[in-house]
């Protein structure tokens, strides 16, 4: 296990008061915080090797060039990807969801086609389909969840017609912690001869991800949420798949000849990279990824699993606190409400406290609904956070209710 004291060192944000106390970030979910690396190599890039990738010959351009195909293979590597041909760089899961939707919609599906998302889908990927419905009338089914925040996989099963064209469903749910069994909805939707779209944006910061190993045919992530810089993010889609699929945005970089009577498009992965990618990003976001595994994930991991049973212990003591996403699996994410408080008042007084949680639908409004809330305090954990920072959550939240 690494030494907590040390790697918060790492991360100049955390010493920061907020109100003149401590700053307590628990709004990991949302976005992590840099460490120091990450930072300096966005600097080291622009001060010593700027310069447009993919077109120069010249040095500049040549050794920027290879630090962005360098972190495309150092992506890969982190997600057991087969090659980097199936990693397409985006600005962030939304952007990778929105590709998926309008590649996968324009090759696959017509009207009366059906995907099959989950009651906890966050709204990137739920409004890319509805847009699809709405362009060409394809058909959304829902797999419902239990009390406990479980998705049910026999209902989902049930789902499956012969109109069924892709599975798309979120690993971990960035407001119940739930994390579903993609494995085993993998090997189900092959069995019925259907892809699997994983949303991984709250997976891949916490536990190792093998792509082979879940045997998903994409996979789709954020930067910003591992501990990387903001505008880049990831696709990951089986060769097979991203070769048979259309082109998202055309422009520069993505073609292979320009003609005004026809154009042709590079391979795989330049034909869903239009225009000039966000190669400082990558280069950052490489360094973000060593980081994270040098200190590594599965110690990662059990230390987030560790302060979430904690803080679920804590704050579950905590008389007229409702907490929501009890399933076993279940990552680093408690959310909550107390009874009498709204769930807005709770955060703002959280906030004067310097307790950075989040308030309200976490942009899973059908997930809301489920439960018959219209909001939710979020508590999530990173890799920096300390059983005293859970302990400050707990006697905050008390201290708000003794305020009611
Ligand atoms: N999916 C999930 C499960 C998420 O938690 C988020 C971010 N909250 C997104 C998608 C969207 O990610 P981004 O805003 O980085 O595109």
């Amino acid at each position: 296990m690494y030494s907590l004291e040390e790697v918060r060192k790492d991360f100049p944000i955390l010493s920061r008061e907020i109100y003149g106390r401590p700053l307590v970030y628990l709004d990991n979910a949302a976005t992590t915080q840099k460490p120091r690396e990450v930072v300096e190599a966005i600097e080291r890039e622009y001060y010593s090797v700027n310069a447009n990738v993919h077109r120069g010959v010249h040095f500049l351009s040549q050794q920027a060039t290879e630090l962005h195909e360098q972190a495309r293979r150092r992506v890969a590597r982190f997600i057991g990807a087969r090659s980097e041909r199936e990693i397409i760089f985006t600005r962030g899961t939304t952007e990778s969801l929105n590709l998926v939707a309008f590649s996968f919609g324009e090759a696959c599906m017509s009207e009366g086609d059906e995907v099959i998302l989950t009651t906890m889908e966050h709204h990137s990927n739920i409004v890319p389909w509805q847009m699809l419905h709405d362009r060409r009338g394809i058909v959304i089914r829902v797999a419902p969840i239990d009390e406990r925040g479980v998705l049910d996989l026999e209902a989902l099963e049930r789902l499956f017609t012969g109109r069924t064209r892709l599975v798309a469903v979120t690993h971990v749910s960035n407001v119940l912690g739930t994390v579903n069994p993609v494995e085993a909805i993998t090997t189900m939707a092959h069995a019925h001869g259907i892809p699997v779209l994983v949303d991984g944006a709250q997976s891949v910061p916490h536990f190792p991800i093998d792509v082979e190993a879940i045997g998903c045919d994409f996979l789709t992530f954020s930067g910003h949420k591992v501990y990387g810089p903001t505008g880049i993010g990831v696709l990951y889609g089986r060769e097979e798949w991203l070769d048979r699929l259309p082109p998202y945005q055309g422009g520069g970089e993505m073609i292979s000849h320009v003609s005004f009577e026809r154009t042709t498009y590079e391979q795989l992965p330049y034909k869903f990279e239009a225009g000039t990618p966000d190669y400082v990003g990558s280069a950052a976001l490489a360094q973000a990824l060593d980081y994270v595994d040098d200190l590594g994930r599965d110690c990662i991991r059990a230390h987030e699993r560790d302060l979430t049973r904690y803080a679920m212990e804590r704050l579950g003591a905590i008389p007229g606190l409702h907490l929501y996403g009890e399933a076993e699996d279940k990552d680093a994410v408690v959310a909550f409400n107390v009874e009498g408080i709204h769930h807005l008042d709770l955060g703002t007084l959280l906030d004067r406290l310097g307790i950075a949680v989040r308030t309200g639908h976490h942009c899973a409004q059908p997930l809301m609904e489920r439960f018959g809330v219209e909001g939710m305090v979020r508590a999530s954990f990173a890799l920096y956070n300390t059983r005293a920072e859970v302990d400050a959550l707990a006697e905050g939240i008390e201290r708000v209710r003794r305020m009611f």
